[in-house]
């Protein structure tokens, strides 16, 4: 005897991994009935949940492979209290359009005004439109790189570097580079431009103190920053830290900030 078309839809939808139209098969199909439904209608309402659920679960994987070290969202950004952040250049951003042309995002600026929270939030964005991102302060990047030359792994380290559509290098400038560190993040600049893959980066240098960053070598820095400049959006933020302008306006002084040793000063 052959089996009913009805079973072998529900049979069909579980082997094919799709769960949640497999759950709503029943009260689907009851509804089309009711309402009279034209069989595509019964078949987007059926894969509309279904896809939904499938691009919430890959947000959820891509915030997790993306090692935030916090999540930042560009809603809870205050624009007013940063006048040199344009926030119309950021409402383009978030449409992601950087992300297809492969335009890197530099941010630069002084301590505490905002240049990590930007880059999350632009983070957080391109893994809400279902791409890979990957965050790391360039200290750590560097370190990984290091690691994979001694274990002999550093091409599939390289590689793996190229496969998120967002890369974020955090701090980059806080600590100066040794000669290998140096080469190793000149590889991954060269690479992702040679792949129109974006790169976010922020640092509290001026470019013309990308020599010191990159062990005094004044060519490769001169190289890295026309790779990473060539197609680029560069927002220079100023100011003072945010951390310190609400301990300002709570009334703690200058001079008391520094006996606590506060970071964001
Ligand atoms: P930076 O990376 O430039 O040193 P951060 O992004 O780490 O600065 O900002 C320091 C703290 O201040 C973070 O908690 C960040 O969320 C917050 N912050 C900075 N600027 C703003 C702003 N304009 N609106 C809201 N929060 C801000
Ligand atoms: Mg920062």
């Amino acid at each position: 005897m052959s089996v009913p078309y009805e079973e072998k839809a529900k049979d069909g939808l579980e082997r094919l991994g799709l769960t949640v139209a497999f759950e709503h098969l029943d009260t689907a199909a009851q509804r089309a009935a009711a309402e009279n439904w034209s069989y595509t209608h019964f078949l987007g309402y059926l894969l509309e949940d279904e896809l939904a659920e499938r691009h919430r679960r890959r947000v959820e994987l891509n915030l997790k492979f993306a090692k935030f070290p916090y999540l930042k969202r560009l809603e809870d950004f205050d624009f007013s209290a940063q006048p040199s952040v344009d926030r119309r250049l950021f409402e383009e951003l978030a449409c992601g359009r950087f992300l297809k042309e492969g335009r890197n995002i530099v941010l630069l600026g002084p301590p505490g005004v905002g240049k990590t929270h930007l880059a999350i939030s632009l983070g957080v964005l391109t893994a809400e439109m279902g791409h890979r991102v990957y965050f790391s302060t360039a200290m750590d990047l560097a370190y990984k790189l290091t690691k994979a030359v001694d274990a002999n792994r550093l091409h599939r380290g390289l590689n793996a570097l190229m496969q998120p559509k967002l890369l974020i290098i955090d701090e980059m400038g806080y600590l100066s580079f040794d000669a290998v560190q140096a080469s190793l993040l000149f590889q991954v600049i060269c690479k992702r431009y040679q792949k129109s893959q974006s790169v976010c980066l922020t640092s509290n240098k001026a470019f013309s103190d990308w020599g010191y960053i990159f062990s005094e070598d004044a060519i490769m820095a001169s190289a890295a920053l026309d790779r990473l400049l060539h197609r680029s959006t560069v927002i220079n933020i100023k100011g003072e830290s945010y951390r310190l302008k609400d301990k300002l306006k709570a009334g703690i002084t200058n001079s008391s900030l520094e006996i606590l040793g506060d970071e964001s000063s």
